[in-house]
Parts: structure tokens; sequence; C-alpha cells
């Protein structure tokens, strides 16, 4: 008679781990901070969850194992690649990603606009080492694997699971530094949340215009710098980036409240429309809804625009 713990009646998941806090470990050093981010390989993460045998028959690979303040395209390329690979076995029902907290949301939003397949990609993280006695990662990676293998995540692309609730990928981001309940999603809110053993969808996240993107080849990524607005700029930052060789393509400027930006900035932002560069405005404040940077905070805008440079073959 078979069992729910028969590998064939369970879900199949895939986890792929990338580094972060969930993997770290504290350093015992009193001159180091703490820990050491993406320090232990998603083997041994999964092994402190011996309650996921049960619910799913978890495939393990490391993509990674950075702390993702390094994070980097060529990175985002092999993890999106990794993720398209094991969402296209038919005995996986989704792929979690186990990342760090600081640009998570970046990660997801990339993963996101290149998500091709109904089954979901779940990303999460934790503030706590692995090693820390109340380490949040387990739960968090449990959580994460419960909602990868739940029908209702179906058709929602990449979301983001931690503290219990389910984030959409445009709208999470790491709103405390200093706290375990690190993220939020703004004026729109989670998108659900998880109780006990089941996962609540409360609201779908529109399709995104011009997605899916294709995972652009190395060939194609073009600079796009970000830049912040504030009292007292004087455009210096800007103009110098126009003057290096390999300038760049495109440029995101976190504005001030709705979006406004300071006049010097303003007068370099012309010159480099003059020169062909693509502006785009955002606000330092977070998402504007119906304002500036289509509802998107700065790094995430930065994010599309990266894809949509490669997509139109800007400077190619
Ligand atoms: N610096 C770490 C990282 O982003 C922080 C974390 O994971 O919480 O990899």
């Amino acid at each position: 008679m078979p069992t729910s713990s028969d590998p064939i009646l369970r879900p199949g998941v895939a986890v792929l781990g990338t580094g972060g806090t969930i993997a770290g470990v504290a350093t015992g050093d009193p001159s180091l901070p703490g820990y050491t981010a993406g320090a232990l390989g998603v083997d041994a993460l999964l092994e402190r969850v011996p309650a996921l045998k049960r619910l799913a028959a978890v495939e393990a690979e490391q993509v990674a194992n950075i702390d993702s303040k390094d994070m980097d395209v060529a990175v985002w390329c092999r993890l999106a690649q990794r993720v398209a690979h094991w969402l296209a076995q038919p005995q996986i029902a989704g792929c979690v990603v186990t990342h760090g907290s600081d640009t998570l949301e970046e990660t997801a939003y990339f993963l996101h606009l290149v998500h091709r397949s109904s089954k979901p990609v779940v990303l999460t993280a934790a503030m706590r080492p692995a090693t820390a006695l109340d380490a949040d990662g387990p739960q968090n990676l449990l959580d994460a694997v419960r909602t990868a293998i739940s029908p209702v995540a179906r058709g929602l692309g990449a979301v983001c699971v931690l503290q219990g609730r389910v984030h959409a990928a445009r709208d999470v981001t790491k709103a405390r530094a200093d706290s375990i309940d690190a993220f939020a999603s703004g004026e729109r809110g989670p998108i659900g949340r998880l109780r006990g053993d089941d996962v609540e969808i409360w609201r779908r996240v529109p399709d995104e215009a011009g997605a899916p993107f294709e995972v652009p080849d190395p060939a194609r990524w073009r600079r796009v710098d970000l830049l912040v607005s504030h009292a007292g700029a004087d455009g210096r930052l800007l103009r110098s980036a126009l003057r290096d060789a390999d300038r760049p393509h495109g440029v995101v400027i976190a504005g001030t409240g709705n979006g406004t930006i300071h006049s010097e900035i303003e007068s370099a932002m012309a010159e480099a429309r003059a020169q062909g560069v693509r502006i785009e405005i955002a606000s330092r404040v977070g998402p504007l809804h119906g304002g500036a940077g289509d509802g998107l905070n700065a790094v995430k805008l930065r994010v599309r625009m990266l894809l949509e440079l490669a997509a139109a073959g800007v400077g190619a």
C-alpha cells in the first residue's frame, strides 16, 4: 500500500541555494559582524528541516553561495536557467530559491520577468544565520516549499515567502534591517499567507506588460546606473558617468517625494538624453502607484530597464 511518504505520491520540488544569511554560520570572531553569509550548502539547510521529507520529494542544487549584496547578472542568468530546467520536469511542482535578504527583491523581480511556466518559483531568506538558536530560516524554507507545491500558487510567477506571508515579487521590499519581520509589500500588502499547512492567496497580481522577457545573452546586458536626488545634488555623478568609455545606456533616478528631481540633476539629465541615454524616474520614498516608476521602486525599475534594453538590442 503506497503511503504519502512514497516519492511517487509526494510532489517534487527543486530547492536552489544561492547563499545569504539563511545559509550563514556564526563566526565567533568578535572582529567580524557575527556571522558569515553563504557558508552552508543547500543540502545542510534541507537537513535542518526534517519535515520537508514528508511533504515533498526534494531535489537540491547549489547555484551560488554568496552574500546577496554581491549578486550579479551572471548568477541571475544561471539561476533563471536552472529554474527553467527544473520547472520543465513533469515531476517538479515548483522551485524554491534560498537567497540573501539584501537583494532578494531584485532577484525575485528578475525571475518574475523572465518566468514562463505556470509553476511557481518561491524565494525565501532569513534574518538570522542557520546556526542561531532561534534561526528563522528553517520555518521560512518549510513555508516556501509548502507554497511551491500548492496548487493555489500556480500562475503567480515569482513570489517571496517570509514570516508566514506570501509577497508578490513586484511589491516586496526589505523594509527593516534589524528585525526578523524584515519584508513588506507597501500599500498593496502581501498577496497571501500560510496558516498551518494551508497556503491562502488573497489576490493575484496582474501580468507584467512586456513580460516574459528572454534571459539575455551575456553580450546583450547594458550598463544601467542608479542615482538618488537629494538636497545639495549637483549632477556631477551623472556627468562623470557620461564621460566613461562604457557610459551607461540607461539611468534610473530615485527622485524625491513624487519623483521630483533636483534642478542640477535635471540639467545633467537633459545632456544624458541628448546622448541617447534612457532615463526613468522612481521615488526614493518607495513605489508610487499611478506615479513615477510605474509602481516599482528604483531597484526594480532598474531590473526592468536592464531587460528592456537587452530585449531591444540597445547598443548592439
Ligand atoms: N547580507 C545578507 C545577504 O543578503 C543578509 C541576509 O541574507 O539577511 O546575503
